[in-house]
Parts: structure tokens; C-alpha cells; sequence
């Protein structure tokens, strides 16, 4: 019988490792990158961004969630995903996260015109189901 006591001792706490993973919210999809277009210059941050294609991933960093804008070159290279396809330095900004019911299926970024100027307030990255709120 004292066996049987200790097996159940064991269950349990095998059971109570449940929750803790619980909270980490594994159904939140991030990490994904996605290339979007600009066709005006809104302000991403402190910085204006100028037009074109830019690739955009959500990170991780220093325990902050960060979004980053890269702009791409030539077409050909980005096409290719080579490091030569990015002009200037990439453009990194925090992020908070709002999850979706659903994956999305376009990567987006939503403006919003202020004071004369227009500022990124939302991007959205294809394959995840998070909206990122800046
Ligand atoms: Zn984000």
C-alpha cells in the first residue's frame, strides 16, 4: 500500500506542472515574417519611413516584444532574401500584442492620420494570429 501512496504523490505533482505552461498561452503565433508595401511615408516610432517594400518580424528582445521594419532594395534580391536586398539601418520599435481568433492571411500595416502626419499604429503578419498594437 505504500507504493500505491507514493505513485499518487508522483501523478500529482506531475499534474501540477500543467498550469505553469498553461500560463505561457501556447496558442499565441508569432515569429513569422512578412513583406508589405508603402506607398506613403508614415512615421513607424520616432522615424519616418520612406516608401517601398519593407520586411517586417515581430521579436523578442531583452524581454520586450519588438517590431522591426527592414526596407528592401532591389526586388530581385529581396526576392531572394539576401542580407544585400536591405538599404539603411532596419527600424525597431515596441509592440504590444493582441491575439485573433484566426490566422492572418495578409501581412498589413494600418495607419493612422493625426496631425498631418501619418503614423503606423497596427501590423499585422501573415501565418500569425497576434495583432501587433504600437
Ligand atoms: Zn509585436
Amino acid at each position: 500500500m505504500k507504493s500505491a501512496h507514493f505513485l499518487a504523490l508522483a501523478l500529482f505533482a506531475a499534474m501540477a506542472v500543467g498550469p505553469a505552461f498553461a500560463q505561457q498561452d501556447p496558442t499565441l503565433i508569432t515569429g513569422k515574417q512578412g513583406y508589405v508595401t508603402l506607398k506613403t511615408d508614415p512615421k513607424f516610432g520616432d522615424t519616418v519611413l520612406k516608401p517601398g517594400i519593407y520586411l517586417v518580424q515581430h521579436e523578442m528582445s531583452g524581454g520586450r516584444h519588438v517590431l522591426t521594419f527592414w526596407q528592401m532594395g532591389d526586388p530581385n534580391l529581396a526576392q531572394e532574401y539576401s542580407d544585400l536586398a536591405f538599404v539603411s539601418e532596419p527600424v525597431s520599435v515596441p509592440c504590444r500584442l493582441e491575439s485573433l481568433p484566426a490566422r492572418v492571411k495578409h501581412t498589413d500595416v494600418t495607419t493612422s492620420h493625426g496631425d498631418k502626419i501619418a503614423r503606423v499604429v497596427k501590423v499585422e503578419i501573415k501565418g500569425e494570429n497576434v495583432v501587433h498594437g504600437l
